[in-house]
């Protein structure tokens, strides 16, 4: 997709956003505003979540967000030779539109761009190497793989249209109680097949050499999910985008836009750990018996807990990550949907590379690559190798050359070891291993995702992440349910789980 294609639907749908009221949206009936309301966990999902809520419930709802940790979540950085990296999300794709809607808001500056050059690694030698010049990569694609490259990148964008679509829905106050049906709602049967088929199968369906898949797909999802072509078509083509141009990320690290929707949302941060959420009723002064959810917790100043409305779980319950029980509650809770996180290791290595490791002959001072992607080889004890610029770019940054010592990151399976290192490096004198359950395990058929609304109030955010994870779907799907929560307090129910908003909102523009 062409740089200026995306500037065209990036201004179209931000002139959406701006302009778009809700006309379709019916007279919300009158009905007090919910008093309290609990999120739980302060990634970019529960930060997006307490901006949307209170964006959706007004000023008077008082907003709690409970977090043991850093804020920022799976948004982090660590330092390295005085610098701070990014050790989790890292790039945000120019088509994101509630993360570009997030840092305007909250007036944060983009991080400068420094331009970076791809190869692809099999283990023993680099097969693939990008020029600075693009119509010597464009000659090269064509006559490895003939059309293979203009038609992957005709497909993402057939994809992208139709994933767009929900900045639409949104911004006329749809909202979607599960995943599949927000899926349908972007794109019919076909789009939600996506989530049901391989990327692999889905590609050599739509006419893709296998050995495109094997040599130019497989290294671009093992760079962003660690995982390989087996991964399931929507998550899969949304790790294509990352061969686009234009990615970008915040000037001093992504994990700011948290702490900026926590604060410009007027929540309180709650420095604790929730360990169970409970369904109470309550006889009422004035009427009949109310419910709400206890919730308990555990911070640096003991155990408490306290009443909500609504809580929104922004966070995953899956695999034991956030050991929250449940009790009081009747409809199933998310253990019961099964499926597991996938472990990655993101290390930072301030060093010298040997790129002899890399099949390099020419000297190193030579070497100008930044991005090393690998194919899917048992050989390969790497997803990617990356030499990464620090979250702040100083005036008169330059990227040093492999020569130098500068810092990488490779991203892994597992922790290295002094032997890999050793293989890897010429020296080093700092390493930092940060491991992640980072992302589902995609085994398509996904048959069963978890819902978004798990008990009457009680929202579960991350369900998302079974569809596909990345920043900008925690964002999506904070507003989706911070829309889902305000309709279902108000009874607006045509607002939910609406079909056929394309075409009904074609006629809006
Ligand atoms: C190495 C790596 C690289 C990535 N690269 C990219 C990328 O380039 N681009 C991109 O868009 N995405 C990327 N992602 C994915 C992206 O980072 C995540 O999808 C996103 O940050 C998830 O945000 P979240 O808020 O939904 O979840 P999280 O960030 O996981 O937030 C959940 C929060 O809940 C807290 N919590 C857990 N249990 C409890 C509890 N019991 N009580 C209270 N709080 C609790 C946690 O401490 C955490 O802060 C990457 C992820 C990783 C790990």
């Amino acid at each position: 997709m062409s740089v200026g294609t995306w500037t065209q639907r990036v201004f179209l749908l931000l002139g959406i956003y701006h302009s778009a009221t809700r006309t379709l949206a019916s007279t919300p009936e009158l009905h007090e505003p919910p008093a309290n309301i609990a999120v739980v966990g302060a990634g970019i999902g529960g930060a997006a979540a307490a901006f949307y809520l209170r964006q959706e419930f007004g000023p008077t709802v008082k907003i709690d967000v409970f977090e043991p940790a850093d804020v920022g979540g799976r948004l982090a950085t660590a330092e390295m030779a005085n610098q701070e990296y990014e050790t989790g999300g890292m790039v945000i794709h120019p088509l994101n539109l509630h993360m570009k809607h997030f840092v305007d808001k909250l007036g944060i500056s983009v991080r400068q761009e420094v331009p970076s050059k791809k190869a692809v690694f099999d283990g023993s030698e680099l097969t693939f190497e990008e020029s600075d010049w693009f119509i010597v990569n464009f000659l090269r694609m064509l006559w490895r793989y003939g059309l293979n490259y203009l038609f992957m990148q005709m497909w993402v964008e057939s994809v992208m249209d139709k994933f767009m679509r929900i900045y639409q829905y949104q911004q006329y106050g749809y909202s979607f109680t599960s995943m599949e049906r927000l899926l349908h709602a972007m794109g019919g049967d076909d789009f939600l097949s996506l989530m049901n088929h391989t990327l692999e199968e889905t590609m050599r369906a739509e006419g893709f050499a296998q050995i495109f898949l094997n040599n130019v797909v497989a290294p671009l999802t093992r760079q962003t999910y660690g995982q390989s072509v087996r991964i399931n078509g929507l998550a899969g083509a949304l790790s294509l985008t990352g061969a686009d141009s234009g990615l970008w990320a915040v000037d001093g690290g992504n994990k700011r836009v948290c702490s900026g929707l926590l604060y410009h949302s007027k929540s309180d941060l709650i420095r604790a750990r929730v360990t169970n959420i409970s369904f109470k009723v309550r006889p009422s002064k004035t009427g009949p018996s109310t419910g709400f959810y206890e919730v308990s917790y555990v911070g640096d100043g003991g155990a408490g807990h306290s009443m909500y409305d609504i809580v929104v779980i922004a966070t995953p319950l899956h695999q034991g990550q956030s050991d929250i029980s449940f009790s009081g509650l009747s409809s199933p809770v998310v253990s019961q949907f099964p499926g597991i996180y996938h472990q990655v290791f993101s290390i930072l290595v301030h060093g010298v590379l040997n790129t002899s490791y890399l099949g390099v002959t020419r000297p190193a001072s030579e070497f100008t690559v930044s991005e090393i992607l690998t194919a899917d080889s048992k050989d390969n004890v790497m997803y990617s190798l990356t030499s990464v610029d620090p979250v702040h770019i100083p005036p008169g940054y330059s990227r040093p050359p492999a020569s130098q010592t500068k810092v990488w990151k490779v991203f892994s399976p597992r922790a290295l070891d002094q032997e890999d290192l050793r293989r890897m490096f010429l020296s080093w004198d700092s390493v930092s291993q940060t491991p992640w359950l980072a992302y589902p395990t995609y085994r398509p058929p996904q048959r069963l995702t978890p819902p978004f609304i798990l008990h009457s109030r009680l929202y579960y955010l991350s369900a998302v992440e079974w569809a596909a994870s990345s920043m900008e779907m925690s964002a999506i799907s904070a507003r989706n349910i911070a829309l889902l929560a305000h309709h279902r307090w108000h009874k607006q129910m045509g607002q939910i789980d609406q079909e056929d908003l394309h075409t009904r909102l074609r006629g809006e523009l």
